[in-house]
């Protein structure tokens, strides 16, 4: 077990980032984060967190905060409908302790970081806004950072949570750049009719349109589709290209898509992920969360990649005598649960994009015989491997 707590250097404010800072905080290290947004600022819409997910928050003790700042879908519901509006058939979620966590959160991202950020302010965590890194000098025993500013910091251990477009991944060797997947994703945040209050999903012809509560008043919609490579397309026209692509959509997206204007909060992304092998550190660099392994975001779990990276960094660190142990051992313990993500949501996004127009019945009658079965399997295998991946201190 290493002794000393470390002087740590967080890059970036993000899930990852907030949640390592308020993980290693808690261990008892000494943190502190740059962030480059000049504010908290974050993007609009909603974002999923399933039960795996909000374990890691129970851990970091933004549970019941988070909770209280989104929607539970009550037990875990899952309506999938074609989009005509016919049902198919309906799945449910696990939750996870005994059914004191709940299965599915959907809560406004910028909700999230509020509550996130809050701890960190409430750790006494130091977060330098508008802040990047510059240079990354390793010597023998810590490594100095070269701040924008042009300030240095001297650390023990710098945890790089800077995103899909990390830059210090380049900056420790790692040249690797995101993969386009060749789908956009298309989301939408609406007011929430009081009776909306499943998770919904819609099949489409080669198209995904779905619909999840994020708070009392408010729901966001997201509908996947295939986007051609670097498509540019002016933030003012989203609303109006967003009700295009996804017209066929009829019943319970039909009165979203008709209210689509200048005045809904919309946005486009084009769905890249990050494949690494390991290792996912250099020296007393480590990667984490969508730096090391972004996900396309068919399963719904980049976030709580992001959580449980953080929570079990923490683990690692606080298990292994050495440095690099810890952080090889990380790399071990997070490659397999990471990468079946990454696998799974791949193969649901391809299988989506590729589907051929026409007859759907015989992907219906599939969907009825084997939903539940899919989602049961995909999670029980989740939670082994991440349970597999704690360490013992
Ligand atoms: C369309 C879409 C839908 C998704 N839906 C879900 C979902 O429902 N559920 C789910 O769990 N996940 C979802 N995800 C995935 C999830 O958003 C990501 O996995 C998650 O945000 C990763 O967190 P992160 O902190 O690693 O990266 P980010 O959230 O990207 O945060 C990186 C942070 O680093 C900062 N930064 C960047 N560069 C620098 C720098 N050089 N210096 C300092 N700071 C820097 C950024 O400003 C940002 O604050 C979705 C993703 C997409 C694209």
């Amino acid at each position: 077990m290493m002794q000393n707590s470390l002087d740590i250097l967080i890059i970036g404010a993000g899930i990852a980032g907030c949640c390592a800072a308020i993980a290693l905080t808690q261990k008892g290290h000494r943190v502190r984060v740059v962030e480059k947004q000049d504010a908290w600022r974050f993007q609009s819409s909603g974002i999923f967190v399933y039960a795996n997910g909000l374990e890691s928050l129970k851990k970091l003790g933004i549970l019941e905060d988070m909770l209280a700042a989104g929607f539970a879908v009550p037990e875990g519901r899952n309506a999938y409908y074609d989009h005509t509006g016919q049902p198919i058939v309906e799945t449910i979620y696990p939750t996870a302790d005994e059914g004191r966590i709940p299965a599915i959160l959907g809560i406004k991202r910028a909700e999230m970081h509020r509550v996130m950020a809050a701890r960190v302010t409430a750790l006494g965590v130091p977060v330098q806004l508008g802040t990047t890194v510059a240079a990354l000098d390793e010597t023998a025993d810590g490594i100095t950072v070269t701040l924008s500013d042009g300030t240095t910091v001297q650390a023990d251990l710098v945890v790089a949570a800077d995103g899909l477009r990390s830059a210090t991944r380049a900056m420790i060797g790692i040249d690797v750049a995101p993969r386009y997947t060749g789908v956009g994703v298309w989301r939408a945040v609406h007011r929430r009719p009081d009776a909306l209050r499943d998770k919904i999903m819609m099949m489409g012809p080669a198209k995904r349109f779905g619909i999840m509560p994020i708070s009392d008043d408010l729901l966001y919609t997201f509908g996947t589709v295939a986007e051609p490579k670097d498509s540019y397309y002016a933030p003012a026209d989203w609303p109006r290209i967003m009700a295009g692509r996804f017209a066929e959509f009829a019943g319970p997206a039909a009165p979203f898509l008709a209210e689509l204007s200048a005045q809904t909060e919309v946005l486009y992304t084009a769905v890249e992920e990050v494949v690494l092998p390991l290792p996912w550190h250099r020296g007393r660099v480590q990667l984490i969360g969508d730096a090391a392994h972004a996900s396309t975001p068919f399963m719904g779990q980049g976030g709580a990649m992001a959580m449980q990276d953080a929570v079990v960094l923490a683990e690692a660190l606080a298990a292994h005598e050495t440095l690099e142990e810890a952080l090889t051992s990380f790399g071990q313990a997070r490659l397999p649960v990471c990468a079946f993500v990454q696998d799974v949501s791949r193969a649901v996004g391809e299988a989506g994009a590729q589907e051929a127009t026409g007859d759907a019945s015989a992907r219906h009658a599939e969907m009825r015989a084997t939903a539940q079965e899919k989602v049961d399997g995909f999670y029980g295998r989740l939670k082994a491997l991440s349970e597999a991946a704690h360490f013992r201190q």
